[in-house]
């Protein structure tokens, strides 16, 4: 028998079996879908807080991961890197973002109509096709296990192991009957890089980002609420690229080399992170982050780890 289950191999089911582990506990991980096959290998997966506002412990959160991410770049972790980052604004605002005191040196720059303000920052980026990977390979070498397996009932992880950890993204509005959870589907296209080193983000909706990796640039998005539909759009792919060569006419002419759609996990009132105790155990609760589970994971996994112990 483990200590722990991990239900969920995403970004937030990874990151937290690593820190159990790395805690000394016998940890299994089930997942029935392969790294590349979860929201989280759809991600762009650049560092913000997208759709969330202020509450201390995300704050810390994002803090922990941004932090943790940059040592990982400056270690050479494979997939991570740190891009410059121009969020472009035009709701007039003047003061500090909430998230400025967890992402370093921010600076605030003049932007020219329809733009009211630039806020540029160091971001960590992640390309999660390596790195989902790499990390699964790093908890199985530190002696964690990775078992192929659904999950009807959290019950089931609980008959095997008195601590497990909800992981499971948006199927968790289902598994525990939580009425808050909905989608968020997202639509990205990937171009070849030309030669683009800089991320830019203009914080209107439909949001537009260029998200350049080492090999290609993530064009996004949208933010369709409650739709199931993992379809990509034509018509939604052309106006994406439209968007963001208005933000970057560098890309202009740049090949399309894929395109994704995932749904995002969203949860009315942010990302549940907390213990339940049932009747075969104690469930810690880590779904729900939406737009940001990258941003959020480690420093999530650090939460986690500790109300799992
Ligand atoms: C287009 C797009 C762009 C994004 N960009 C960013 C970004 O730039 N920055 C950022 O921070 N975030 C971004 N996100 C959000 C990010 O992808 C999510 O917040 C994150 O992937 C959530 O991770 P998760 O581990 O909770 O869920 P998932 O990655 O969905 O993982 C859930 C896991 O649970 C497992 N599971 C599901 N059902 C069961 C079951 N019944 N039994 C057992 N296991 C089960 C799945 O197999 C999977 O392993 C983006 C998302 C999209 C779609």
């Amino acid at each position: 028998m483990a200590d722990v289950i991990v239900v969920g191999g995403g970004i937030i089911g990874m990151t937290a079996a690593m820190r159990l582990r790395e805690r000394g506990l016998d940890v299994t991980l089930w997942s029935p879908d392969a790294p590349a096959d979860t929201v989280s290998a759809v991600a762009a997966a650049s560092w913000y807080p997208t759709g969330l506002t202020f509450e201390p412990r995300v704050l810390a959160w994002a803090a922990a991961t941004y932090a943790h991410f940059r040592r990982q770049a400056r270690d050479g972790v494979p997939g991570v890197m740190v891009r410059e980052t121009r969020n472009l604004e035009r709701d007039g605002a003047t003061g500090e973002p909430w998230w400025a005191p967890a992402a370093g040196r921010v600076r605030y720059l003049p932007a020219d109509p329809p733009w009211t303000r630039e806020v540029r920052f160091d971001a960590p980026a992640v390309e999660m096709d390596v790195y989902l990977p790499w990390l699964r390979q790093r908890f199985e070498r530190a002696g964690g296990r990775v078992v192929r397996r659904r999950v009807d009932r959290l019950e089931e992880a609980l008959a095997e192991a008195p601590v497990i950890v909800n992981a499971t993204g948006l199927a968790a509005g289902s598994l525990c009957g939580d009425p808050d959870v909905y989608p968020v589907r997202g639509q990205i296209v990937l171009v070849a890089n030309p030669g683009v080193f800089v991320s830019v983000r203009d914080l209107t909706r439909p949001s537009t980002y260029v998200h350049p990796r080492t090999r290609d640039v993530v064009l996004g998005g949208t933010f369709d609420e409650n739709s199931w539909n993992t379809t990509p759009d034509p018509a939604t792919r052309a106006a994406i690229v439209e968007r963001c060569l208005t933000l970057v006419p560098e890309l202009a002419g740049a090949p399309v080399v894929g395109e994704k759609v995932g749904l995002r996990p969203a949860r009315r009132g942010g990302p549940r992170v907390e213990v339940e105790k049932m009747s075969g155990g104690t469930v810690v609760h880590a779904y729900g982050h939406g737009g940001a589970g990258m941003t959020l994971s480690w420093g999530c996994a650090d939460e986690v780890a500790s109300l799992a112990t």
